[in-house]
């Protein structure tokens, strides 16, 4: 048996066969040309065939898989019509007097290649997609025909990286799992796989040293392990596995409308992070009473300028009426850490996480900070609306925040523009100072919701992009444990709720912990919520906060991790 350790990508167990998805991957060589015309004249027709391609591939996963899948493609074509890629290429074709094929070639690959060099792993991710692109317009420059009819029976596929387009036009009933080589665990293809109810595997750094329809596989999205050959007991094991998690799912998809109470009664708000207006939709669709954490800084970084004020009203109001009176958390601009926006010429920090970001930043860049909340406010005039300022470490910013807020509101009053008067506001909790001081900060905001991403690695000094140091930055340390409970007792003594958006919410282990710590809203990823209802339903407050209290005594996150296995196992 040979055994592969990736990242866990798409939760569920596949066994079956393998399938070597091989992606014929060609550099055009450069040519030089004498009619630039003609050049450019064959480079639209094959850009309308793409074009046309991508709308069918659009409109057949709309059909056969969802709307928010199919958007993927629609983005596809968006980058296909990038008004500033296709110039760029035909001002090289027209000054450089090269063929069409390696002008789109080198003009994607400095796109492809900024974007992976970005620290924010989200639009490292996209680099893909350009990629994916690219390759479609030069197959279609160069005539050449792509079959994707091949997977003949149902079968795991192994590849270095899948692209979106290959990841979708697999056919549903034949595809038991991906396992690649690259990628990471927000790279499209994980996103897909998630959607699909597909495991995943992804970022193993190699691939099995057979890969056939002869050989049997079993991929644990769960744990991101592979076994090859699998002798018979472990088969066996894993079937039943396979089985169980199969009418778990199902069962917990039927209740996850149904709101989450406890064996005694209390009702817990489970919520959804999002960024867009398609993660609103699926975050609906799996039962969310609401968003906990709209992270609205993606617009900013997706688009090539910052977007105006009536763009953000526009997009706001969107996902806003998506929510239909449930609550709306919009957390304003957290630029800078990982999220980088090349497009407003920061200067570069040699400790990005500590330095002009979140907050800091808005405070300082009225330009930036007040079209943002003029914006929010516009766009939720009817918005059961929170409002929550990003990486406060001192009551300072949010009195300075809440004055800048305030500016806003008079000049929306003296337009005579419709806003919302009297918005809910809150603070993320992710940074050590502002737990430790949670008291005096809860007497000046409405809310809290804790951010462990960031929590846990300015508390243990890990940083989370760092993949030497970030086993360190984990929430279930009990450093990270013990501010929590800090942060949720000072916020129920002010009288005020108190929430969580960090990964932790999500996170099956943990929420029992968090229950039993009192949090009052638990918000996550869209599709971890069927689990976390169901997970929340199977508990009872006070033995929640028996384990918590537990916990809290542990002194390390695997004793966290195996105390609350044990009780789960009970
Ligand atoms: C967090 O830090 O936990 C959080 C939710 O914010 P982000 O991951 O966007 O930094
Ligand atoms: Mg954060």
């Amino acid at each position: 048996m040979q055994v592969i350790n990736g990242i866990p990508a798409a939760a569920g167990i596949a066994i079956g066969p393998g399938f070597h998805h091989k992606r014929a991957s060609f550099t055009p060589v450069r040519v030089q040309i004498i009619d630039s015309q003609a050049e450019i004249e064959r480079l639209e027709v094959a850009i309308e065939r793409s074009g046309r391609e991508l709308q069918e591939i659009y409109e057949t996963t709309r059909e056969t898989v969802g709307e928010d899948e199919a958007e993927i493609f629609h983005a596809h074509l968006m980058m296909l019509k990038d008004p500033d890629l296709l110039d760029t290429v035909r001002q090289t074709i027209n000054t450089e007097k090269v063929n069409a094929e390696a002008a789109f070639y080198e003009a994607s690959e400095t796109y492809a290649n900024l974007l992976q060099n970005l620290s924010d792993e989200y639009l490292r991710a996209r680099a893909v997609d350009v990629r994916d692109v690219s390759a479609r317009v030069i197959r279609n420059l160069c005539d050449e025909v792509v079959d994707t009819s091949y997977l003949s029976a149902p079968a795991i596929i192994f590849a270095e990286d899948l692209a979106p387009s290959d990841t979708i036009q697999f056919e549903r009933e034949k595809l038991l799992g991906f396992f690649t080589v690259n990628g990471g665990a927000t790279s499209h293809t994980a996103i897909l796989s998630r959607a699909l109810g597909i495991p995943a595997v992804v970022g193993a750094g190699v691939l099995p040293d057979f890969i056939s329809g002869d050989h049997t596989y079993i991929l644990d999205g769960d744990s991101g392990r592979l076994i090859v050959d699998p002798d018979k007991s472990t088969l066996a094991s894993y079937l039943e596995v396979q089985q169980s998690q199969r009418e778990k799912f199902a069962e917990e998809k039927v209740t996850a409308i149904n709101p989450a109470v406890t064996l005694d009664g209390k009702r817990v708000e489970i919520v959804a992070n999002i960024g867009n207006l398609d993660d609103a939709k699926s975050a609906l669709l799996n039962g969310a009473e609401g968003t906990g954490l709209f992270r609205t800084e993606f617009s900013y970084i997706e688009q090539s300028v910052i977007p105006d004020e009536d763009t953000l009203v526009d997009e706001y109001r969107a996902i806003f009426e998506a929510f239909d009176g449930l609550p709306v958390v919009v957390r304003t601009l957290d630029i800078g850490g990982d999220k980088e926006v090349p497009h407003l010429g920061l200067p570069v920090e040699s400790n990005p996480f500590l330095g002009h970001r979140g907050i800091r930043l808005c405070l300082s860049r009225p330009d930036l900070f007040k079209p943002q909340l003029r914006a929010i406010l516009r766009a939720g005039s009817r918005t059961n609306l929170y409002i929550m300022f990003p990486m406060i470490a001192s009551i300072d910013e949010i009195r300075q925040a809440r004055k800048v807020l305030d500016e806003c509101r008079t000049e929306l009053e003296m337009e005579s523009v419709q806003f919302n008067q009297k918005p809910k506001i809150g603070i993320m909790i992710e940074v050590p100072s502002a737990a430790l001081c949670a008291d005096q900060l809860a007497t000046v905001v409405d809310f809290f919701s804790i951010g462990t991403n960031d929590l846990s690695q300015y508390t243990l000094a890990a940083d989370r992009t760092n993949s030497k140091v970030t086993h360190l930055a984990n929430a279930l340390q009990p450093a990270v444990l013990r501010l929590i409970k800090q942060v949720i007792d000072h916020g129920h003594n002010a009288g005020i709720w108190v929430g969580m958006c960090g990964e932790m919410a999500g996170e099956p282990i943990a929420i029992p912990i968090l229950l039993g710590l009192g949090l009052d809203e638990f918000s996550m990823n869209p599709m971890a919520i069927p689990r976390a209802k169901a997970i929340i339903r199977q508990w009872d407050t006070r033995q929640a906060a028996s384990l918590a209290e537990q916990a809290l005594q542990c002194e390390t996150p695997e004793d966290v991790q195996r105390l609350a296995t044990s009780w789960l196992l009970d």
